[in-house]
C-alpha cells in the first residue's frame, strides 16, 4: 500500500464533496500526479484489450467514465499554479506538464483504442443511440482522428515528442511571463504621485508594504498599469511603467520568452504538417465556429477599418487637450489613457474617481447575482466558512433552483491581487456538471485581480473593473446552469465559450441593476440619470482604443499561426505586422508576442484570439433580442437563451444553437452600432 495522498481521494462533504483546499500540499503533487496517471492509463488500457466487441457501453461511455482521479488532481494542480504560484509550484509546473502530455498521446496512440472507437463510429447508423450519444461518439471519434490517432507508429512518435515539449516550452513561458509581472515601479516621493487618486495611492501603499518597502509600489499587472496610466500627471512615469508592461517577456534577461516562442510556433507548424492540416490556425479552427482562418480574417477586417478611423478622430480630440500641457506633444502609447481621461473628464465631464464612488465590490458581486437570479430563477446563499477554501480572503455560495430549492452547484470567488497570482481575470471550474452514473453538480470559481483598498476602507472599483466582474461571472453562469448527461460535451468551441461571457457585461447598465446597487457608498444615493447618459456618451470616446488593440492582436495571431513554415523572429514580425495593416502609432498591440499568455501559455487560444471578437458580434446581436423584445430581464427571452445558449454545453451544433436562440446567423451590424464604428 502507498502513502496516502488527500489529492489522490474522493472528494468528501457537503454538495457531492468539495475540493480539499485547506489539506493541499505541494510536496504530495509528484505522488499525487504519477498515481492518477498510472490509474487513467490502466482503465484505458482495460478498454481497449476488451475481447467484446466494440460498443457505446463498453468503449465510448467506458472512457467518459475513465480518468475521474486524474481529473481532481488536475483542477487542484491548475489551482495551485495559477492562484497559489510559489517557486515550487512553478518547478511541479515545468516538471510534470510535459509528462502529462505525453500521458494525453499514450491513450490516444495505445493499441486497440481508436480502433475500438472507430468500430463504434463506423456502427453509428445502424445503432439506436440518442442524439446527445451520437454527437458523443462524433465528438470523441473526430477529437482522435484530429490529433493523430491515424498516424503510422513512426508518425506517432514524433507527434507525442512535439506535444511534450511544447507542454514544457507552455510551462516555462507562463513561470517567465509571471516573474516578470511579479516586478513594479517603486514609487519614492510626494511628486512621484501627481494626479492619482487617493484609491490608487492608497492601494499602492498597501502593495508596498506587503512588499517591504516604503513608499508605493506600481505593481507590472494591467489591473494596476492601466488606472496609473489613466491619472499619472507624471509622463516619464507613464512611459516607465507603460514600458515595464509592454516589455515583459522581452528583456534579453533570464525571464525573456522570445527563443520560447520562435520554438513554441514553429513545432506548432511541424505537428500540423504531422497532422495534415494546412497551417496550425486551420487545425485550431477546425471545430469552431468561424471554420477556417480565413472566416475568423475576414470579420477581422470587417471592423478594422472603422476602428483604426475611430482611432485617429480620437487621437485629433486628444492632440488638443495635450497640446494645453506642451505644445509640441505628440500622443505616445503611454499617453493614451491619460489624454482619454482627460477628454472624458473635460468633454463629459466624468470624474472616473466619482464614478468609483457608486461602484462598490461588495454591491457588484450582490448585483451580477441578483441579474442572474431575475432571469434564470435561480438564487445565491452565501455558505462561506462552511466548505474549504485556498485562500482566507475567498467566498463560495450555494447556487439553488427557484422554487424547488434544489441544489444546483457552488461558486467560489477569488477576488483580490496578490503576488503569485497569475494576473488578468478567470473563470474555471473544479467540477463539471453532468448527469451520467447518478450525476455531480459544478462547482464554478471566477478569479479576480482586483486591489484591495486600505483596512477599514471600502473597495470601490473601476467601470472596467465591475465589467471584468461580470464577464468573468458570465462564464461561470454557463458552468453552473448546463444540464447535460456526459461531461466530453461540455467543451464549447472557443468561439462560442465567450458569449456567454461577454453578453453578461450588457446587464451592468440596466436601469434596473444601477438603481438597487450602484449607490454611492457614503450616502447611499443611487447612480445619477445623468452621470450614467454621460459614462455612455464617454463609453464610445475610448471605443476606438479598446477594439483596435484587441482586434490588431487577433490579426497578429491569425497571421502568425497560418504560416505553414512556422519560421518567424518575434520583434520583426510584430513590427512588420502592424506596419502592413496600418496600426495607428499611438496604439499598442493589447498583447505583445513576448508575454502573450493566450498564445503561448499552452495551445488555449493559439490561432483562436479572433475568437473573442467572434463572441462579441455574437454578444451584441443577442443583446439586441433582449432589447427587442421586452427588455433586460425579459424572461421569456432569457429561458430561451438558457434553453439554446446556456444549458446544453456542446450537445448540439452551436452555430444552430444559435439560429434557435435568435432566428437567424449572427449578423455584425450591432457590435458596430454599439461601439460607435457603425
Ligand atoms: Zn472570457
Amino acid at each position: 500500500m502507498s502513502q496516502p495522498n488527500v489529492l489522490l481521494d474522493e472528494w468528501t462533504g457537503p454538495y457531492g464533496g468539495v475540493p480539499p483546499w485547506d489539506r493541499v500540499q505541494a510536496s504530495e503533487f509528484p505522488a499525487a500526479l504519477a498515481a492518477c496517471i498510472a490509474e487513467h492509463l490502466a482503465e484505458v488500457e482495460r478498454i481497449a484489450r476488451n475481447p467484446e466487441p466494440p460498443t457505446f457501453d463498453n468503449t465510448i461511455l467506458a472512457l467518459e467514465r475513465s480518468g475521474r482521479t486524474r481529473e481532481r488532481v488536475l483542477r487542484v494542480f491548475a489551482v495551485m499554479r495559477q492562484n497559489l504560484s510559489t517557486p515550487e509550484y512553478r518547478a511541479l509546473d515545468r516538471e510534470w506538464q510535459p509528462r502529462i502530455a505525453a500521458a494525453v498521446d499514450a491513450i490516444r496512440f495505445m493499441p486497440g483504442l481508436f480502433e475500438r472507437i472507430d468500430g463504434v463510429h463506423e456502427g453509428l447508423a445502424g445503432a439506436a443511440l440518442l442524439p446527445e450519444q451520437v454527437r458523443l461518439v462524433t465528438h470523441v471519434w473526430d477529437d482522435f482522428v484530429r490529433s493523430g490517432a491515424r498516424l503510422q507508429a513512426e508518425e506517432r512518435a514524433r507527434l507525442s515528442a512535439v506535444n511534450q515539449e511544447l507542454a514544457a516550452l507552455y510551462a516555462d513561458f507562463r513561470g517567465r511571463v509571471l516573474a516578470d509581472e511579479n516586478t513594479w515601479t517603486h514609487l519614492t516621493s510626494e511628486a512621484d504621485l501627481a494626479g492619482l487618486p487617493a484609491g490608487l495611492v492608497a492601494a499602492a501603499a498597501e502593495a508596498a508594504r506587503e512588499r517591504g518597502l516604503e513608499g508605493w509600489a506600481i505593481l507590472n499587472t494591467r489591473s494596476s498599469v492601466d488606472p496609473f496610466l489613466a491619472f499619472s500627471a507624471r509622463r516619464d512615469l507613464r512611459q516607465q511603467v507603460w514600458t515595464r508592461f509592454k516589455s515583459r517577456g522581452d528583456n534579453g534577461d533570464a525571464n525573456d520568452t522570445n527563443a520560447i516562442i520562435t520554438r513554441i510556433v514553429k513545432l506548432r507548424a511541424e505537428r500540423v504538417q504531422l497532422l495534415g492540416y494546412a497551417s496550425h490556425a486551420h487545425w485550431q479552427m477546425a471545430d469552431s465556429m468561424a471554420g477556417t482562418p480565413e472566416r475568423a480574417r475576414a470579420l477581422l477586417m470587417q471592423v478594422w477599418p472603422a476602428a483604426v478611423a475611430r482611432v485617429r478622430a480620437e487621437v485629433a480630440q486628444m492632440q488638443a487637450h495635450a497640446a494645453k500641457d506642451d505644445e509640441s506633444l505628440r500622443i505616445e502609447p503611454w499617453d493614451y489613457l491619460y489624454y482619454a481621461e482627460r477628454v472624458r473628464q473635460a468633454e463629459y465631464d466624468i470624474d472616473v474617481a466619482e464614478l468609483s464612488a457608486y461602484f462598490e465590490l461588495g454591491r457588484m458581486v450582490d448585483a451580477a447575482m441578483w441579474s442572474a437570479e431575475q432571469r434564470y430563477a435561480i438564487a445565491f446563499k452565501e455558505i462561506t466558512g462552511t466548505v474549504p477554501v485556498f485562500h482566507p480572503d475567498m467566498r463560495v455560495w450555494e447556487v439553488l433552483d427557484v422554487p424547488s430549492g434544489h441544489h444546483r452547484g457552488l461558486f467560489y470567488l477569488d477576488t483580490f491581487a496578490r503576488s503569485g497570482k497569475r494576473s488578468g481575470a478567470w473563470a474555471s471550474s473544479y467540477r463539471t456538471q453532468c448527469r451520467m452514473d447518478g450525476g455531480v453538480t459544478a462547482l464554478a470559481s471566477n478569479n479576480n485581480n482586483f486591489l484591495k483598498a486600505a483596512p477599514g476602507e471600502p473597495v470601490l472599483v473601476s467601470l472596467d473593473d465591475v465589467r471584468t466582474l461580470f464577464h468573468e461571472f458570465g462564464h461561470s453562469l454557463h458552468t453552473l446552469l448546463q444540464d447535460i448527461t456526459y461531461p466530453s460535451l461540455a467543451v464549447t468551441p472557443r468561439d462560442f465559450v465567450e458569449l456567454p461571457s461577454q453578453i453578461n457585461e450588457q446587464w451592468v447598465f440596466t436601469r434596473e441593476l444601477l438603481d438597487r446597487f450602484a449607490r454611492h457608498y457614503r450616502t447611499g444615493e443611487p447612480i445619477p440619470d445623468a452621470l450614467i447618459d454621460k459614462v455612455k456618451a464617454a463609453e464610445a470616446f475610448s471605443q476606438g482604443y479598446k477594439t483596435v488593440e484587441a482586434v490588431s492582436a487577433a490579426i497578429l495571431d491569425v497571421d502568425l499561426h497560418t504560416r505553414p513554415d512556422g519560421v518567424f523572429e518575434p520583434a520583426s514580425f510584430e513590427r512588420e505586422m502592424l506596419e502592413q495593416i496600418g496600426m495607428p502609432r499611438e496604439v499598442a498591440l493589447r498583447h505583445r508576442l513576448p508575454h502573450f499568455d493566450h498564445l503561448f501559455g499552452s495551445d488555449g487560444y493559439s490561432g483562436l484570439y479572433y475568437s473573442y471578437l467572434w463572441a462579441d458580434v455574437m454578444a451584441a446581436d443577442g443583446w439586441q433580442a433582449f432589447l427587442d423584445e421586452g427588455g433586460p430581464f425579459n424572461v421569456d427571452v432569457a429561458l430561451r437563451f438558457r434553453t439554446h445558449i446556456l444549458s446544453d454545453g456542446n450537445t448540439t451544433d452551436r452555430a444552430e444553437a444559435y439560429r434557435r436562440f435568435r432566428g437567424r446567423d449572427p449578423e455584425v451590424a450591432a457590435l458596430l452600432r454599439e461601439r460607435g464604428l457603425g
